[in-house]
């Protein structure tokens, strides 16, 4: 996958088009990642203990790749990736100012 945990994305379709936030979970087997405060869900929790009351909590549910762009963190626009070959391995290329982000 091209995007990692603590990555900034900005989401392209859906309800949260054109929101932005940092990728708290990368799913890589699923293509999915989980963005901050994005694809908020309702989850209801069951109470655990008796007299207690059950709540519902908001959590992000993950989002496919397709849908998010990465962010590059130098010239801080949406930009796609690309790949350049150091010695150092594998670095990867915002292909807008082609800085390694
Ligand atoms: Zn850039």
């Amino acid at each position: 996958m091209k995007i990692k945990k603590g990555d900034n994305v900005i989401i392209l379709s859906g309800k949260d088009k054109g929101k932005d936030g940092k990728i708290i979970q990368a799913i890589p087997k699923i293509d999915k990642v989980v963005v901050e405060g994005v694809n908020m869900r309702k989850r209801h929790v069951r109470p655990k203990k008796q007299g207690e009351k059950g709540q519902i909590i908001d959590v992000e549910a993950p989002t496919h790749i397709s849908n998010v762009m990465l962010v590059c963190k130098k010239c801080n626009k949406p930009t796609r990736v690309g790949y350049k070959l150091n010695k150092e391995g594998k670095n990867r290329l915002c292909k807008r100012c082609e800085t390694i982000i």
